[in-house]
């Protein structure tokens, strides 16, 4: 085994995602880009996936019992930041889905796991989660409001949710729910799993957002939704647990995934910096620039680092609350100062549309708020550090403790 966990195996899939990550899915960038956000199931994206499972690059990071390639979360650190290149990189490889597959791979009823699971891992069908709604802060969603109470054998859900991503081309959203108002807290809320065709589920609108896929983000009413009792997913009052064991993993995977743009980006202006001349000398060639360049390097190597070692947790099946924590801060920084590096160093080109950072840029902002903002994170990091009495460090690797 190589440092870090890198096996040859590794290695050797890391090449041929790359070459199918720059060679086919950045060469039709622009395509994809023009082809509907709605229907992703045929034209140039349909055709990448198909050459995605024929290569075996196909749900490398999914468990291999519900047909992925079983890879651990380490060494699939490895792959996703090639994976991560690309803005669609993950949905052509068949693990943009990964944290709800994992989700419904622990708590998914056999009937739930024939209806969804399968096709989710298959790439037939896209998913959506609802948590956000725009009356409260979901910085604290014990503050949700969409309430579902049972009627014969029926959850009946009422509710305003926003920020559903991919709601509009989903086959179904898991919508979090208040069902337990006189329990404790947390316990109050299940999660129930609602097909995005059952009446009263009402997209009211792709939310316009600075991002960059229209469509993506929506609003989203219940009016008097009815499932059946048996869409709900894991026990009652469980939705807190089982919201935990899609983000936690969800985090790790956005952290790899930026590592993937950030490098991107790094490239470009190395590129950039070798070949354009300024007052007598190629801008890398001037000490600025090169601080910038070493900069990134540092930021960069060390979130790689920091999402091993929070890979390496969980694959031992610690909840590495402290290392996600740190992660998706560190990580959503890094990435939004590597980008805005590299646009300085392209000057004005660097704000157009010829090169894709100011659509990675754009992207960017969005990582200090999705799955938690900066500020919740680093209170969770700081409360566990200042709750140990002897100032011990808190977390699994350095500390050698459960957390
Ligand atoms: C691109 C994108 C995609 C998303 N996708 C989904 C999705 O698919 N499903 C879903 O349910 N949600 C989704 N969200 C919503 C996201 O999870 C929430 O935006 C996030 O949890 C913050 O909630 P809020 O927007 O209500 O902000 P609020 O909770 O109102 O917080 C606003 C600000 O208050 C500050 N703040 C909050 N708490 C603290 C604190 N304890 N200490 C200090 N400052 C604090 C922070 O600066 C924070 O940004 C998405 C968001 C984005 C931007």
């Amino acid at each position: 085994m190589g440092r870090y966990g890198l096996t040859d195996e590794v290695v050797e899939l890391r090449e041929q995602m790359r070459a199918f990550i720059d060679g086919e899915v950045i060469p039709a960038e622009p395509d994809l880009e023009s082809e509907s956000g709605e229907d992703r199931t045929r034209g140039r994206l349909a055709e990448l996936k198909a050459l995605a499972k024929q290569r075996g690059l196909w749900a490398l990071g999914h468990p291999a019992e519900i047909g992925g390639g079983g890879l651990p979360l380490m060494p699939f650190v490895y792959l996703n930041e090639i994976i991560g290149r690309s803005h669609y990189g993950q949905v052509a490889v068949g693990s943009a889905s990964m944290q709800d597959s994992i989700m419904l791979h622990l708590y998914a009823s056999d009937e739930q796991r024939e209806r969804w699971l399968k096709p989710l891992v298959a790439g037939d069908i896209y998913p959506s989660v609802g948590l956000t709604e725009p009356e409260v802060a979901g910085s604290d969603p014990t503050l949700m409001q969409t309430r579902a109470v049972l009627d014969g054998d029926d959850w009946v859900i009422n509710g305003h949710k926003w920020f559903t991503s991919g709601a509009s081309r989903a086959a179904f959203t898991t919508c979090f729910a208040l069902t337990e108002p006189e329990a404790q807290g947390h316990r109050k809320f299940s999660s129930i799993i609602v097909p995005t065709d059952t009446p009263g589920y009402e997209i009211v609108r792709a939310v316009p957002t600075m991002g960059t896929t229209a469509g993506q983000h929506c609003e989203v009413r219940y009016n008097d939704v009815r499932v059946p009792r048996d869409n709900l997913l894991g026990g009652r009052g469980e939705g807190f647990v089982i919201a935990q064991k899609r983000l936690g993993p969800g985090r790790i995977f956005h952290c790899m995934r930026w590592l993937g743009q950030a490098q991107r980006a790094f490239e470009l202006m190395c590129d950039r910096a070798k070949s354009r001349w300024a007052h007598g000398s190629y801008l890398s060639e001037k000490g600025e620039i090169q601080r910038y360049i070493a900069e990134s390097a540092a930021e960069i190597q060390a979130a790689r680092l920091m999402t091993l070692d929070a890979a390496e947790a969980m694959d031992r099946g610690d909840r590495a609350r402290v290392e996600i924590s740190l992660i998706k801060f560190w990580g959503a920084r890094m990435l939004h100062n590597v980008i805005d590096r590299a646009i300085q160093v392209h000057g004005a080109l660097g704000v157009t549309g010829d090169t894709p950072l100011e659509k990675m840029y754009r992207e960017a902002r969005y990582a200090r708020l999705y799955d938690g903002p900066d500020e919740v994170h680093r209170m969770v990091v700081a409360r566990r550090i200042l709750r140990d009495p002897q100032g011990r460090v808190p977390w699994g690797t350095l500390g050698g403790g459960e957390n």
